[in-house]
């Protein structure tokens, strides 16, 4: 009686049943989260100075302030992406939500759209552009394979696409595309070119402007050693034109850029009116890793990628491992693919890295899984000591691992 009359005081009974289901015992034990190498390709391990400015108390995320911090990380992309584009911001999700929204903002349904695949990113581009309605073209490559001008050429011309879409940094293969001319040639055919950077943005040279790509958008847990959760994204004044004159609204009103421009302060309005509540700490966090990249400079990350990366690939080629590209020009510095060497089943020595090295590799993704192995130095985890810790954990594994002939 005593606990009814208390319940009923508080406004919490009123003639409903108490509790049935009770805490979950996992809720009442502390979070647990070990230590892990994170040498896949992503996310990688964040540094103390971005874990700490996302750890640092929250602000409102319509905070005078926090528009600063906003400004900030639209001028830390804009070096990172090399675009003076007023339309640039960040995503609030991961890099899925950066490639959906351009898709979503910048397609009509029934429109047509050219998709490179040669790997699972452009298999990703094309089933979100036949979910929203588009008539989807495709030039496909086997994982490893690339695109010459000539072919994209041929194929804009054949279909007429408002979009391209091609993936720099193919992280299911470990290529990096080459973009030179692209942009040109899709701007004669009146097509957009949209490239994902996920996987190679601050490892591999790629200069929005310069390269004249009308859409680009990236991760924030690659190269950039944010945690995941926040994804930048720049669309040039051709994009704009297209996106906000279009006939009907956007499938999304979560993605659709009329309101965040309103919201990143992108569209010149004197007000930013709520539209959604942005990831305050992923924000913070993002801002501290495009200082990091600023500090740093560019042209020195891509050099410094590129410089662990070949020792590393000179030291899987000691082991006697194959890289699956063959060209080292369109090897992708951040993520390193090695052929699944013979006699050895590439699950296990996965599972012997994790369990005695406490390292992650992953396997293939997509159309190359069960052909390669796929290792991530970038960013924080990009050095030399760690290219050194990664090799003596797959020799040891390659000793450890070998299947019997049996
Ligand atoms: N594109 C590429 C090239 C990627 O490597 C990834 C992530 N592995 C994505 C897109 C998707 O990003 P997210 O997992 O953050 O949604």
């Amino acid at each position: 009686i005593a606990s009814r009359a208390q319940s009923t005081k508080h406004g919490v009974h009123r003639g409903m049943s108490s509790v049935t289901i009770p805490p979950p015992a996992c809720m009442l034990r502390p979070l647990e989260a070990p230590f892990r190498y994170l040498f896949g390709p992503g996310p990688s391990n964040v540094p103390p100075r971005v874990l700490a400015a996302g750890g640092r108390p929250i602000i409102g995320h319509m905070h005078s302030e926090m528009f600063g911090i906003m400004n900030d990380i639209k001028k830390g992309i804009q070096y990172a992406f090399q675009t003076s584009n007023n339309m640039t911001l960040a995503m609030s999700g991961s890099g899925h939500t950066a490639m959906e929204c351009a898709l979503f903002n910048i397609v009509e349904p029934g429109e047509s759209v050219l998709v490179a695949i040669n790997g699972i990113w452009g298999e990703r581009v094309a089933e979100i552009s036949e979910r929203m309605g588009a008539k989807v073209h495709t030039l496909v490559k086997t994982p490893g394979g690339h695109f010459t001008n000539a072919e994209i050429e041929q194929a804009l011309a054949k279909h007429k696409p408002v979009l391209f879409f091609l993936t720099h940094g193919e992280s299911s293969a470990g290529l990096v595309h080459p973009v030179d001319g692209v942009g040109d040639i899709c701007h004669k055919y009146n097509c957009l070119l949209l490239v994902d950077s996920v996987a190679s943005l601050g490892a591999a040279p790629l200069l929005m402007d310069q390269q004249n790509i009308d859409i680009l958008y990236t991760g924030s847990q690659k190269a950039l050693n944010a945690p995941p959760g926040t994804a930048p994204i720049s669309f040039s004044e051709r994009a704009c034109h297209k996106m906000f004159n279009r006939k009907a609204k956007p499938v999304s009103y979560l993605l659709d850029m009329t309101h965040l421009s309103n919201y990143w302060g992108n569209d010149g309005k004197p007000e930013r009116t709520y539209h959604h509540t942005g990831p305050v700490s992923g924000f913070f966090a993002l801002r501290e890793s495009l200082a990091i990249l600023a500090e740093t400079g560019l042209e020195n990350s891509w050099k410094h990628h590129t410089e662990v990366a070949e020792y590393f690939w000179k030291g899987l080629e000691d082991l006697g491992l194959k890289l699956f590209i063959k060209d080292k020009d369109l090897r992708l510095p951040s993520v390193t693919t090695i052929a699944i060497p013979e006699g050895y089943n590439w699950k296990e020595l996965l599972a012997y890295i994790m369990k005695h090295h406490r390292i992650e590799f992953t396997g293939g993704l997509g159309p190359s899984v069960g052909m390669l192995l796929r290792i991530g130095l970038m960013g924080y985890n990009c050095n030399k000591a760690n290219a050194a810790m990664a090799l003596a954990a797959l020799e040891d594994a390659l000793k450890q691992c070998r299947m019997s002939k049996a």
